[in-house]
């Protein structure tokens, strides 16, 4: 019925709601002040709650302010919920210790992380709890919390019923909490590894190692870190107290990561830069395994039986682009012993970067010139959704040579597949973003990493942010 113009709101059948559940079920009802869907009395509200209980429902959520009014019955379970949803306040630890005081059987203390570190907090709280505590933040900030609140203690976690049905900010839809973070396995010895940087959303870091870990049946998390400019090194030291073990770091937190490290690999002092940051015992150790990884998967190209140990000394090989890919393969070519020669849409920036690392620049008109025997991509031409572009033209490749595209995202790039019509070998950016991954899953585990399991993750969250 319309009253106005206006639904008037029925109330729920929670007897039908509730009855033949699969399994222990929450209630909870929240006020449109609350962020929630009821809008009905307050009285109507609390009847409903109370009549949960009359009913056996598991658990019934009563927020702090009305918990009192709703007494304890059967076997009911009390979970005690704050939520703010602006803010983690600076009273915290007071605010749970009020709710600890309701008389409740859980503690439900949900609030909003403004900062990285507003998660670190929350969860030193649920860890020293006495009363069970789901404690986690929201938003993007504290997405990780959700996750990790298992590891210090709450005795469980919430999650959306799919992508689509967000409740709440930074909520993780049920399939990715078990699948991909393996909730259920979070616990008190859980490794904790993560990728930095800013944006993350679209990563596809957790996938790939997340995967390898169930895979091996390693007792690790990979979480993805949103660590804003300016505050990777205070955030790192927040971040120690949750023993974080090994961090991918991506942008824009390459260079700081490797100054904030104690060691640095071969690789990160030739370009000062690192991906991987490795705690181990004497401090963080800062490695690049990007550069390994493209020249990895530049001699699988130039193998006939797909070994990746060919040497490329003397090999001519033009580098296409001048940002941070390809400073890091050229740099690492020529430490390898190639002869590379760097062409760039904008002509200074090759030739800074050329004078930077001793190698030879062409113009951008130029860059088909020459008798290469490996090509690489570095810049971000073709990639989705600019597939139908290509940085090469087609007549200018001869059959056996290498390329080598950077692009992972589509696979199979406009540029490869031009590649191959004229007899090239060609090597795809998945590759290299296979092998980065797995020099750093080695890194962190200690254990060899199960190459084909990760290739496999990376092509399938390919095609989930293609759709
Ligand atoms: P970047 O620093 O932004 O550099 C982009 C490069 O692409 C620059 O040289 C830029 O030239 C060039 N470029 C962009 N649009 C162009 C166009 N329309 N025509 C000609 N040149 C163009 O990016 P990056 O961090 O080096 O990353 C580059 C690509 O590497 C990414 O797009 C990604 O696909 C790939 N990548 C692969 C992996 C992997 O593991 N496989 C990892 C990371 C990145 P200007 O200087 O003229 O702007």
């Amino acid at each position: 019925t319309r009253r106005a113009g206006r639904p008037v709101p029925r109330a729920p059948d929670l007897g039908r709601l509730v009855k033949d559940r699969p399994t222990p079920g929450v209630v909870t009802c929240r006020r449109g002040a609350d962020k929630g869907r009821w809008r009905g009395g307050e009285p109507q509200r609390q009847a409903l709650l109370r009549q949960a209980i009359v009913d056996g429902v598991e658990y019934d959520d009563l927020e702090d302010d009305v918990a009192a009014a709703i007494p304890r019955y059967g076997d009911t379970k009390r979970i005690v919920s704050h939520h703010d949803f602006d803010h983690t306040p600076p009273n915290l630890e007071e605010i749970h210790e009020r709710l600890c005081q309701l008389d409740p059987d859980v503690v439900k203390l949900v609030t909003m992380a403004n900062k990285p570190a507003d998660s670190v907090k929350m969860l030193e709280l649920v860890a020293k709890s006495k009363v069970p505590t789901v404690g986690f933040c929201m938003g993007e900030f504290g997405l990780p919390s959700r996750i990790l609140c298992g590891k210090f203690g709450s005795p469980f976690t919430y999650a959306s019923f799919s992508r689509e049905r967000e409740l709440a900010p930074g909520q993780i839809p049920f399939e990715d909490m078990q699948r991909l973070y393996r909730f259920d396995f979070v616990g008190r010895e859980t490794k904790v590894f993560g990728v930095v940087g800013d944006p993350i959303g679209h990563s596809l870091s957790p996938l790939i190692h997340n995967r390898g870990f169930a895979h091996d049946g390693i007792d690790a998390v990979y979480l993805p870190f949103r660590v804003p400019k300016g505050e990777f090194a205070a955030t790192l030291e927040a971040f120690n107290r949750l023993d974080v073990r090994g961090y991918s770091v991506t942008i824009p937190h390459k260079e700081e990561a490797a100054n904030y490290a104690r060691q640095r690999d071969e690789d990160v002092e030739a370009c000062g830069a690192a991906n991987t940051l490795v705690h181990d015992d004497d401090g963080w150790r800062a490695a690049n395994t990007d550069q390994e990884a493209a020249l990895a998967s530049i001699r699988i190209g130039l193998s006939d039986d797909g070994e990746d140990n060919v040497p490329l000394t003397g090999r001519h090989v033009p580098v296409l682009g001048a940002g941070g890919v390809s400073r890091g393969i050229a740099s690492a070519l020529m430490r390898a012993g190639a002869v590379v020669t760097l062409a760039n849409r904008t002509a200074e920036r090759a030739a800074e970067l050329a004078a930077e690392i001793g190698c030879r620049h062409v113009g951008w008109d130029h860059r088909g010139t020459g008798h290469p025997q490996v090509i690489v991509n570095g810049t971000s031409v073709g990639m989705h959704p600019d597939v139908d572009s290509t940085p090469f033209e087609p007549h200018w490749f001869r059959e056996g040579t290498v390329v080598f595209d950077t692009v992972y995202n589509p696979e199979n790039t406009l540029l490869l597949k031009q590649a191959r019509e004229r007899g090239c070998h060609t090597v795809s950016g998945i590759e290299m973003f296979t092998r980065q991954a797995a020099v750093q899953y080695e890194m962190f585990t200690g254990a060899s990493a199960p190459i084909d399991v990760m290739r496999e993750a990376i092509r399938q969250g390919i095609s989930a942010v293609q759709l």
